[in-house]
């Protein structure tokens, strides 16, 4: 992990460290350079006023001590006035030595005498002077010679300075002047530790107030990251626990709440109860809306559920339409039957969604602790049996769970296995029920209507099983059968010379997507010799609101083929009339729960009006379903409505029950039905 201030201080220390040590180096090097300027200034006025001096005297001496040999030349009697002179000269200067050159570099004179002599002749600095240059440079000498004494540990400047008798004049000899700038370099270098000590000191200050802002900043960062790390594990928590649709608890989280809960409710001796809330119909509901339909509802069901909970209880999602709650403290039974009320209440009001107000309802299934189990999945399994006796008596109500459904439950069970091997063992049936025109007198078709005859039920109904079917995915092959052999009944009812007659077989909608529809009928059509034209196939509306495209593309088809189509429980979907005509349908079947209190209620009365006119202007037929009395009937001709199916005119029956019936047509006198209509669950004219 990066750590701001830590990192800042030792950037800042080592920056510090090393401005203040270059800054002491440039300042050294600038006042060193400027010290020999200005000493070499000096020694080249020193060199001029001891040549002007020396020089007229000397001059002589010097140009002809070459020609003379050392020893010779040191006791020359030149040599003692010339020390004399010399010193004279740089009396009260910063000189400590003098030494002077002839052109060969032989030093003629030194203040040092043991050097008067030597010959340097590979000494840049005296090569230079000789060429007419002054060159100077610092050295420094831990002894030296000078005329009174030793000195020791001396900063010294040397300069080689040429000697010319006039100004402009050739070179005659040099120079070598020995400045002591000691003094002056200690003052340079304590100046130089001054500059370090306060630039470090600045520089030092500077760091602590900015050290102060980083330390913040550094705070503040770490303040904002944690509370970043702190939300992010927030919400990865939130999204474990949460559905993520309703941001209800999920599943987990449910089983926590339980767990504390069933804790309470044994150390405090309350009840608690489990409600298990399923939305009637959904299915449905996402295949006419959409999925995105489908979730507005499952979003709209959740807030309603937590708007009519106490504050104690929890709401949780369990997964597609299944809601479940957990009511704490509840001081009776009545308790948990009044919050499944209330929300039964709250469901009653319209939905808004897409636009669109439709009702949804639910049902409920309630198991309470004490009584049944305290283990939590067993709990939530009986509320599960519960909702499901709950739908069995037709949905948005709420049942609480009893023993005595468990063994209910357990024959649904066997009930399952035994509709897997119902094809296999040719348990299934087909019943046909009329249809009648009212106005050509005439059955002119039937439905074929599936039937499960269960070795030891007896014969089941289809809103028993056909919902496992789908479930299943067995709806597939029991369609195949149906409609085959619903065609081979209606080629036999043909060649028996009832050949105006169709029959109409209903289609699922896993059925019509499942991609071997169109191919299924073509073989149908052609293995049993039944004219196109007289199979009639009925999809609900829901086919046609989902994947729009592909619906209508095997409508064509199959319209192509020639079969009829047509739209079962008109009016039950939440399909837009819109979407009709763009579908090639031949027929709207409206739903029997409009004709059961067309006569009674003005609402359904008014609905089946519309789709009556909608159908005529559409160009659409129309059949009305589930007709059951002489005033339903009447008022469904008065509306133009001729087609009909219903116990009036006959129940589902067997083919061969059909087959007698329709001789009986003419008896049965279709056209004055209002004299002699059926008893439901006979088929047989019911006295007047
Ligand atoms: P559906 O297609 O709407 O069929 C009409 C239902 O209304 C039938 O119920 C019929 O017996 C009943 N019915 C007819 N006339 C009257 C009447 O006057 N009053 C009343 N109250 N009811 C009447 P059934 O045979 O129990 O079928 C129920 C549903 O099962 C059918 O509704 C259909 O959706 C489905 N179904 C039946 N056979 C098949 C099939 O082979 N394949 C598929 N996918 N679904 C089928
Ligand atoms: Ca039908
Ligand atoms: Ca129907």
């Amino acid at each position: 992990m990066f750590r701001l201030t830590r990192n800042y201080s030792i950037a800042s220390l080592v920056g510090i460290a090393l401005v203040a040590i270059a800054l002491g180096f440039f300042y050294r090097t600038t006042a060193v350079r400027s010290l020999i300027e200005h000493e070499t200034l000096s020694n080249v006025s020193t060199a001029q006023s001891l040549s002007n001096s020396l020089w007229p005297t000397y001059a002589n001496f010097i140009a002809h001590a070459a020609s003379l040999a050392p020893l010779e030349l040191i006791h020359q009697p030149e040599l003692a006035d010339l020390q004399k002179d010399v010193l004279q000269n740089i009396r009260g200067l910063r000189v400590v030595k003098v030494k002077i050159y002839d052109m060969d570099g032989l030093t003629v004179y030194s203040t040092n005498s043991a050097q008067i002599g030597e010959k340097k002749d590979n000494n840049i600095g005296l090569q230079k002077a000789r060429a007419g240059e002054t060159v100077s440079e610092m050295v420094f000498r831990d002894n030296l010679s000078t005329t009174e004494q030793v000195i020791t540990d001396r900063n010294l400047l040397t300069s080689y300075i040429p000697i010319r008798s006039s100004p402009g004049g050739p070179v005659e000899g040099v120079f070598e002047i020995y400045s002591d700038v000691t003094p002056l370099m200690v003052e340079i270098e304590r100046t130089e530790y001054r500059v370090f000590a306060v630039v470090s000191f600045l520089l030092f200050l500077l760091y602590y107030f900015l050290l102060m802002i980083v330390r913040r900043a550094d705070r503040i960062i770490r303040s904002h990251e944690n509370a970043e790390r702190r939300a992010q594990a927030e919400q990865i928590h939130y999204m474990a626990y949460h559905d993520p649709l309703t941001g209800l608890p999920n599943r987990a989280l449910f089983k926590d709440r339980f767990q504390h809960a069933i804790a309470v409710a044994e150390r405090t001796g309350k009840s608690l109860g489990v409600m298990f809330i399923d939305i009637d119909r959904f299915k449905v509901i996402n295949d006419s809306l959409g999925h995105e339909g489908g979730d507005s509802v499952l979003i709209e069901a959740a807030k309603r559920i937590r708007t009519c909970l106490r504050a104690s209880d929890t709401a949780c999602r369990l997964g597609g339409d299944e809601f479940t709650v957990i009511l704490e403290h509840l001081p009776s039974v009545e308790d948990a039957a009044q919050a499944a009320e209330r929300l039964l209440k709250k469901f009653t009001e319209p939905m808004k969604i897409g636009g669109r107000e439709i009702i949804v309802t639910t049902s409920i299934g309630i198991a309470v602790y004490p009584g049944a189990t305290k283990d939590i999945l067993r709990l939530l399994k009986f509320a599960d049996v519960a909702m499901h006796r709950a739908k069995e008596s037709g949905r948005n109500c709420h049942v609480f769970y009893t023993q005595e459904m468990e063994t209910h439950a357990q024959e649904n069970l066997e009930f399952e296995l035994g509709l897997r091997h119902a094809l296999q063992n040719g348990e299934f049936r087909l019943y046909y029920q009329p249809r009648v025109n009212t106005a050509t007198a005439s059955v002119t078709g039937a439905e074929a209507l599936l039937r499960w005859q269960h070795p030891e039920r007896g014969l089941v109904l289809p809103d028993k099983f056909i919902p496992l079917l789908e479930d299943t995915g067995l709806v597939i092959p029991v369609g195949e059968w149906a409609l085959r052999e619903a065609c081979l009944q209606g080629r036999r009812w043909h060649d028996a010379g009832h050949n105006s007659l169709s029959v109409s077989v209903n289609l699922s909608m896993k059925q019509f997507r499942a991609g071997t529809l169109l191919s299924s009928v073509r073989e149908t059509l052609k293995v049993s010799g039944l004219p196109p034209q007289f199979l009639e196939l009925e999809i609900t509306e829901s086919v046609l609101v989902e994947d729009v495209e592909q619906a209508l593309n095997l409508m064509n088809e199959l319209k192509k083929i020639g079969v009829s189509l047509s739209i079962d429980d008109f009016g039950t979907g939440y399909s837009s009339l819109n979407y009709l005509r763009r579908f090639p349908i031949d027929l709207l079947k409206i739903d029997g729960s409009f004709i059961r209190d067309v006569t009674r209620n003005r609402g359904d009365a008014a609905i089946t009006t519309t789709i009556a006119v909608m159908a005529k202007s559409l160009h659409l037929g129309l059949l009305a379903e589930g007709v059951e009395t002489r005033e339903q009937a009447r008022f469904l001709k008065t509306i133009g409505c001729h087609a009909m199916q219903g116990y009036l005119f006959g129940e589902p029956v067997s083919a061969d029950h059909l087959e007698s019936l329709l001789g009986e047509v003419d008896v049965l006198k279709l056209a004055g039905f209002d004299h002699s209509p059926c008893v439901p669950g006979t088929g047989t004219p019911a006295p007047v």
